[in-house]
């Protein structure tokens, strides 16, 4: 049997570093054995999938060295690898769950299932699907579909006794049934959930183990119960320990940049990221710190993976890419890196029609522009508050547009000035006012380039990492913190489309 393993990330944000991680350990388990790796689009979910972060998470897979052999693009024997272009495929199977009676149809609403929820809570039970729709006569069920009411299909689950089964990665784990809900499979719009689209494509798409994230362990058994269901023999499967902040909390943008763009923008080297996400819970037999993808697949064995959750420390990481950039490239080939990155004609031709009015000299231009290539400049605190405005008001402000910007989907600027507009007329100020400190957040400085235009080249990685580093030099107690995320949670614009 050919040993096929695959990524399944759902197009929903930036290109996310647990992703490449999950990626990287599943392309070195398949190549280590001479087998296959899939790169699957789960975009179910029809409101939060965009085609934009698709690309990107093609992107930056494929910028960090980890290339598919099927996958939306490059198709295979087993596609579409898309599940938007497979639902016909998902209606079918949980149909036939219905009629062999391992799958459920339930038409109640979501106005009944909130009352029930609020009843449960009441008698002090832990909120769960109560089965209602097991009670349905077949009359009842023809004459809602002939009515044409809507309806989802749920998986039936035993009522008691505990599942068990083997994790690669760790011993026999056990979960009682009575912790496992009646999973929706099909939803009333006619799409699957993530467990009958998984299950159903990871069969047709003959993956032979399955790595995913340790988030998922306690849907193992809804998982492994479906395959059952099916009569299809299920794939191996393991999970792998979450990514951590160095403060030990689950890796999260609030405290760490986790798109993988931003490492890309800031100059990281692509074979120093994928190294140091080799030393996620794993390391080389020897343990070397530095080794390239093909020695880690050379060497990779999924069993030595250790289970403490493994620290995604920028600092380590900035120190490794060092030593890749000193001893790994020939002075030629930094040089590439260099042009390739950012010092190369486009960026140029991007600065230009912004900088060429304000130049005499072409060396005016570091100063003017150093903005464009560095990282994240210096910030003199003063500065970020040198405007009219209160300094709480635009901690705050400040803290809204960044968490505006993150939904955006096309990064330009009308859409940015759109949201800046959006955010300082929610607090009173002039916009004039406002993007005074988004200025020296974008730029390190009161005075170059317009700072829209800086964002829209700078892209939304880096211009949303300035302004978070930004709002750090402002300080912001727990306390403020607390405060704002309440404000932003109360107020229209966390409803409104970019949110
Ligand atoms: N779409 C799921 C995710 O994004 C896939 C999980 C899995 O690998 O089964 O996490």
């Amino acid at each position: 049997m050919t040993i096929r393993t695959r990524v399944a990330p759902s197009p929903t944000g930036d290109p996310h570093l647990g992703t490449a991680y999950i990626a990287l350990f599943n392309y070195c388990f398949a190549k280590q054995q001479g087998g296959e790796f899939v790169l699957r689009i789960e975009d179910t979910d029809q409101v939060r999938s965009t085609p934009e972060s698709e690309q990107a998470i093609m992107d930056s897979l494929r910028w960090l060295g980890l290339e598919w052999d099927h996958g939306p693009d490059v198709g295979g024997e087993f596609g579409p690898y898309r599940q938007s272009e497979r639902s016909d495929l998902y209606k079918k199977y949980a149909h036939q769950l219905v009629e062999q009676g391992k799958a459920f149809y339930c038409f109640a609403t979501s106005e009944e299932l909130d009352q029930m929820r609020e009843e449960q809570m009441a008698e002090g039970l832990r909120p769960k699907y109560d089965g209602r729709g097991l009670n349905h006569t077949e009359d009842e069920i023809k004459a809602n579909l002939a009515a044409g009411k809507p309806y989802v299909i749920r998986m039936k689950i035993p009522s008691e006794g505990t599942f068990k089964f083997n994790d690669y990665l760790r011993d026999e784990i056990e979960i009682p049934w009575e912790n496992v809900d009646m999973q929706v499979l099909l939803k009333a719009d006619g799409f699957p959930t993530y467990f009958l689209a998984n299950v159903v494509d990871d069969h047709h798409m003959q993956i032979s183990h399955i790595f995913r994230g340790e988030e998922w362990i306690n849907s193992a058994p809804k998982l492994l119960k479906l395959y059952e269901d099916f009569g299809w023999e299920a794939p191996v499967l393991g999970h792998l320990p979450l990514l951590r902040n160095p403060d030990k909390s689950k890796l999260s943008k609030r405290k760490n940049p986790t798109s993988i763009n931003y490492y890309k923008e800031m100059g990281y080297l692509p074979e120093a990221v994928l190294n140091y996400l080799g030393r996620m819970g794993w390391s080389m037999p020897d343990e070397r710190e530095k080794f390239t993808l093909d020695e880690m697949i050379e060497h990779f064995d999924m069993k030595r993976v250790s289970l403490g959750g493994p620290v995604f420390d920028v600092d380590k990481l900035s120190w490794l890419n060092g030593t890749w950039i000193r001893e790994n490239l020939t002075d030629e080939e930094l040089v590439q890196r260099f042009v390739d990155w950012k010092f190369n004609g486009e960026m140029l031709a991007k600065v230009l029609p912004e900088a060429k009015t304000r130049i005499n000299t072409l060396s005016d231009m570091v100063d003017l522009a150093g903005h464009f290539v560095g990282g994240i400049p210096t910030y003199d605190p003063a500065l970020l508050t040198a405007g009219k405005a209160d300094e709480n008001v635009i901690r705050q402000a400040l803290q809204f547009f960044v968490w505006q910007l993150e939904g955006l989907r096309s990064f330009d600027k009308p859409a940015i000035f759109a949201i800046a507009k959006e955010v300082a007329t929610f607090h009173e100020l002039k916009i004039k006012d406002f993007l005074e400190p988004i200025f020296v957040a974008i730029t390190g400085k009161t005075s170059s380039t317009s700072v829209l235009d800086a964002m829209e080249i700078l892209g939304s990685d880096l211009s949303r990492a300035r302004l978070r580093v930004a709002l750090a030099h402002l300080g912001i107690s727990k306390k403020q913190a607390k405060n704002i995320e309440r404000a932003y949670r109360d107020c229209l614009l966390y409803t409104s489309d970019a949110a």
